[in-house]
């Protein structure tokens, strides 16, 4: 999800929490602030370690845990055994994932967003939070996977 102007960058988010920031933190928080993939930590080791050589996997392990605890960033869980990270979003939305590629789409559906609200409603509660996550094949492939 690409970020509102707006709003504080990651980066300000994290002196406005107290965070310390060193150099290493930035440049994570930059690589984060500039992915709309949802990548996973070592991807994001990936990107950070090519600006700064110096930043480590387990560092990133460590900010990346640091952004979540501090409710700055999310964390998902794509059943590909990797958790996958992104901003919170300003509007909330939701997500396909192509589980051949492993592409992630978001998308938002306002029919979709009523009839949750309606089904928390009939079991008497007022809904407050949602995830849902499609997982898709390409329509052009076929929908289950060949035994080889
Ligand atoms: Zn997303």
């Amino acid at each position: 999800m690409s970020r509102n102007p707006s709003e504080p960058t990651l980066e300000e988010a994290c002196v406005q929490r107290g965070m310390r920031m060193t150099d290493q933190r930035r440049v994570i928080a930059r690589v984060i602030e500039d992915s709309s993939d949802h990548p996973d930590v070592e991807e994001l080791y990936r990107r950070a370690s090519s600006i700064d050589a110096r930043i480590s996997l387990s560092t990133v392990y460590r900010t990346v845990n640091l952004f979540e605890e501090a409710g700055l960033i999310t964390k998902h869980d794509f059943k590909d055994g990797r958790a996958r990270f992104e901003l919170i979003p300003d509007e909330h939305h939701d997500h396909l994932i192509d589980i051949r590629t492993g592409k992630v789409i978001e998308f938002r559906n306002e029919e979709i967003e009523a009839i949750q609200e309606l089904i928390a409603k009939r079991l008497g509660y007022r809904l407050i939070d949602h995830r849902l996550e499609l997982y898709a094949v390409p329509l052009n492939e076929p929908s289950s996977p060949k035994a080889d």
